[in-house]
């Protein structure tokens, strides 16, 4: 059993637990091999997470970058 609200992989568990709340909806939803997914508050894109990913710390590369191209413009917010 899995702990709720923790990704498996640690490299892939900081890269979520970065995010920022206020901009990020984490929804943690269990089919196959995705782990959930992330959603830009501000535009609505979403990111899969898996849970098992071939490469956790590319996977967690990925969520960085995808963060970081979803900060939209700070001052607006
Ligand atoms: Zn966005």
């Amino acid at each position: 059993m899995v702990s709720k609200g923790r990704h498996p992989k640690s490299a892939m568990s900081t890269a979520l637990h970065a995010l920022d709340r206020q901009r990020f909806a984490l929804a943690e939803v269990h089919v196959g091999h995705r782990w959930g997914s992330v959603t830009c508050l501000v535009c609505g894109a979403h990111l899969a997470v898996w849970s098992t990913p071939r490469d956790a710390d590319q996977h967690a590369k990925q969520i960085r970058r995808f963060a970081a191209k979803h900060r939209h413009h700070e001052e607006e917010r």
